[in-house]
């Protein structure tokens, strides 16, 4: 296997109970402006990874057993201790998404090897509440299946 293959990424809640590990390449990396993320979040938009089932894994202890919210085509997984969302799993997929800012992070505060996940696309952009001027592309709804915006 190639190192990227075996990267393993950390991420944690806002208070570090509860805690995952995601191994290699996401799937895909994007900034999602959907109303969902925005509302659950209470973001603008959220910086979200997706991760098949093999190489998506609690890492916290059995006695921290996250909160399960279950809204149909998705699955919440929020700690008990702080109520952050740890990460979302996909109904019909299975895949695991996990947001990019929960990452684990060096000692300046940067996300450690950002450039290996880094979002490369804008999704939900028509729900957006506020502009991003950058030069990745932009889609109404989902990647590659809506009206692509910019
Ligand atoms: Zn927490
Ligand atoms: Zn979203």
């Amino acid at each position: 296997m190639s190192a990227q293959e075996t990267e393993i990424r950390k991420g944690s809640c806002a208070c570090g109970s509860v805690s995952y590990a995601a191994q290699g390449k996401p799937l895909f990396s994007v900034y999602c402006h959907c109303t969902q993320c925005q509302r659950s979040d209470g973001a603008t938009f959220v910086s979200t990874m997706h991760y098949p089932p093999s190489a998506f894994s609690w890492t916290y202890g059995a006695e921290i057993e996250p909160l399960v919210e279950n809204l149909g085509g998705f699955v919440l997984y929020r700690c008990q201790s702080c109520r952050s969302c740890a990460a979302t799993q996909i109904a019909d997929s299975g895949n695991w998404a996990i947001r990019g800012m929960q990452l684990e992070r060096d000692e300046n505060g940067k996300i450690i090897n950002w450039e290996g996940v880094k979002p490369t696309g804008h999704i939900f952009y028509g729900t957006r509440v506020v502009d991003v001027a950058d030069d990745l592309p932009k889609w109404e709804g989902h990647q590659g299946n809506s009206t692509k915006l910019a």
